[in-house]
C-alpha cells in the first residue's frame, strides 16, 4: 500500500521539523537566484535566518507575474550546466512560465509520482496508457517516469487521436489510464460511436484524472462508464507538475506530499493565513527543489485542507478537490460562479450528456449566461422536461437564471488538453 511507508506515515511533529529543516535549506538555495537574492534581501533578514513554520507567513509571496517578469532565468538557483530539463505551464491564463530541473529534481518528482500511483494501487503488472500531451506540458513526462518507476508497462500514447487510443487499449489490455477528465468524457462518446463498451471489453482498473477542475459527479460518471476507479491528481508546473497532491484508495481528498512541499491556505483578499477547514487560496513552497526553488507561490487555486486524519494511515494532510482558480470565477449580475458548480449540477441530472459550454453575452445593458448542454441519445422526446430539471438545479445552485440550450451529443467543442468551459462574449 505504501511506496515509502516511513515518510508517508511520518508522525506530524516529525513531519513539521523535517519541513522546517528543509525550508531553511530552501531559503539558502533560493538566495542563489537573482530574483530571491533581491526579494529576500528586501524582507526582514532575521526571519530568513530563523525561519519556522510559525513565521513563514512573514516571508513575501511569489506570483505568476514574478515568474513572467523574471523569465526565463531569473529564478535559476544553480548554474545552467546543472539543469537537465525544462518544462512550462500550459499558458491557460497568459504567457506560459518556465521551470528548470536538475537531475535530482527529476528523480524527486519521479519518486513523488511513483508514491502517488503505487498508493492508489498501480503495480508492476499494470499496463499504463498515458493520454497526456508529451513535451513542455508536465502531465506527459511526469506520469511517464512515475509509472515506469513503479514498474508498470507504459504506453506513451500522448493526447488525442481517440480511435487509436481505443485500439491501443484493446490490443494491449490497458489496465490504467491517465487522462484529462473532459477528454475522458469525449472518449466515452467515441467508444459509443464504435459500439464498444469498456466495462465489458476492457480490463481497466484505474483512471488517473487531473489537470483541470472537475466535480465528484463527473468522477462518478467516469467510474461508471469505464468500470474502474478514478483518482484525482493535482499539480502545477511551478511545483513540478503532477505529483503535488493525490488521492489514496479512500478517495476523500488529495494528500499533499508535505515532505516536498509546504502548503498554506490564505484568504485571497487579505492574504492572511487560514486554519485547516477553511476555504481559501492554496500557497505552496518547494522544499527539495535545486534548480528553481519557489517560496510561497500563490497558485490562485481555491480549496481547503480537510481537517482530521485519513484512515489510510498517511500523516500528510489532504486538500479538497479544487473549486477553480480565482481567475476562472465568473461574475455575473453580482454573483460569483465557478464553472465546476455548473458541471456538478449538470452531471447529476439523468439525460444530460457529457459536455457543456457556458457563454456570457450582453443583451442591451444586461449580462446573460447561456449554458449549452448536450443531452444523451434517446432523450429527444422529453427535452422540455430535461430543460426544466436543469433550470431548476442551476437556479438553486447559482441564484441566477441562466438560459439553457439543449444540443445533441457530440455537438460542442472538445479538447485534447484542458477544456475551455467559458466563452465570454460580453461587452467590456
Ligand atoms: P497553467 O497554470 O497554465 O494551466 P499548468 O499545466 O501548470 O499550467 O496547470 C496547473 C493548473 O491546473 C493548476 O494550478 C490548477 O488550476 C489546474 N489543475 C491541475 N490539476 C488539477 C486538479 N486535479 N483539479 C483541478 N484543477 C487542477
Ligand atoms: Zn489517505
Amino acid at each position: 500500500m505504501f511506496w515509502e511507508e516511513k515518510i508517508e506515515t511520518l508522525p506530524l511533529d516529525r513531519l513539521i521539523s523535517l519541513q522546517e529543516e528543509r525550508l531553511r535549506n530552501t531559503i539558502l538555495r533560493a538566495c542563489e537566484s537573482p530574483f530571491y537574492r533581491d526579494r529576500l534581501a528586501k524582507s526582514d533578514v532575521s526571519i530568513t535566518r530563523n525561519i519556522s513554520m510559525e513565521n513563514l507567513c512573514r516571508l513575501p509571496f511569489t506570483t505568476k507575474d514574478d515568474l513572467r517578469q523574471n523569465w526565463p532565468y531569473g529564478f535559476l538557483a544553480t548554474t545552467k550546466d546543472s539543469i537537465v530539463r525544462m518544462h512550462s505551464s500550459s499558458g491557460t491564463t497568459g504567457r506560459a512560465t518556465v521551470v528548470f530541473h536538475t537531475l535530482n529534481d527529476i528523480k524527486n518528482w519521479t519518486s513523488l509520482l511513483a508514491r502517488s500511483l503505487y498508493g492508489a494501487g498501480l503495480r508492476r503488472s499494470d499496463v499504463f496508457q498515458n493520454m497526456m500531451t508529451y513535451g513542455l506540458f508536465t502531465g506527459g513526462l511526469g506520469f511517464h517516469y512515475g509509472a515506469e518507476e513503479v514498474g508498470a508497462l507504459v504506453i506513451p500514447s500522448g493526447a488525442g487521436n481517440s480511435k487509436r487510443q481505443i485500439q491501443l487499449m484493446r490490443d494491449f489490455s490497458t489496465t490504467a489510464i491517465h487522462i484529462i477528465p473532459s477528454y475522458a468524457m469525449h472518449l466515452a462518446t467515441v467508444f459509443d460511436e464504435l459500439g464498444i463498451d469498456p466495462k465489458r471489453e476492457l480490463d481497466l482498473r484505474f483512471a488517473f484524472v487531473g489537470a483541470e477542475p472537475h466535480s465528484e459527479e463527473l468522477r462518478l460518471k467516469i467510474e461508471d462508464f469505464y468500470g474502474c476507479q478514478a483518482f484525482n491528481s493535482y499539480g502545477l508546473s511551478e511545483m513540478n507538475g503532477p505529483g503535488v497532491a493525490f488521492e489514496c484508495p479512500f478517495q476523500n481528498g488529495m494528500h499533499i506530499w508535505e515532505d516536498h512541499f509546504i502548503a498554506e491556505i490564505v484568504d485571497p483578499q487579505t492574504l492572511d493565513p487560514l486554519p485547516d477547514g477553511e476555504y481559501g487560496e492554496l500557497v505552496m513552497t518547494t522544499l527539495m527543489r535545486e534548480g528553481m526553488p519557489i517560496i510561497r507561490y500563490r497558485t490562485r487555486d481555491l480549496t481547503r485542507v480537510i481537517p482530521g486524519i485519513c484512515p489510510c494511515g498517511r500523516s500528510h494532510r489532504r486538500i479538497e478537490r479544487i473549486k477553480g482558480r480565482s481567475d476562472d470565477m465568473i461574475i455575473i449580475k453580482g454573483v460569483n460562479i465557478f464553472p465546476v458548480q455548473i458541471e456538478k449540477c449538470l452531471m447529476g441530472i439523468r439525460g444530460v450528456g457529457r459536455n457543456f459550454l457556458i457563454t456570457l453575452i450582453t443583451k442591451g445593458y444586461i449580462d446573460e449566461m447561456v449554458v449549452k448542454v448536450e443531452y444523451e441519445n434517446g432523450y429527444d422526446a422529453s427535452l422540455d422536461t430535461l430543460k426544466k430539471a436543469i433550470l431548476e438545479e442551476l437556479r438553486s445552485e447559482l441564484l441566477i437564471t441562466p438560459k439553457i440550450e439543449l444540443v445533441p451529443i457530440g455537438t460542442l467543442p472538445t479538447y485534447e488538453g484542458k477544456a475551455v468551459r467559458v466563452n465570454d462574449e460580453r461587452n467590456k
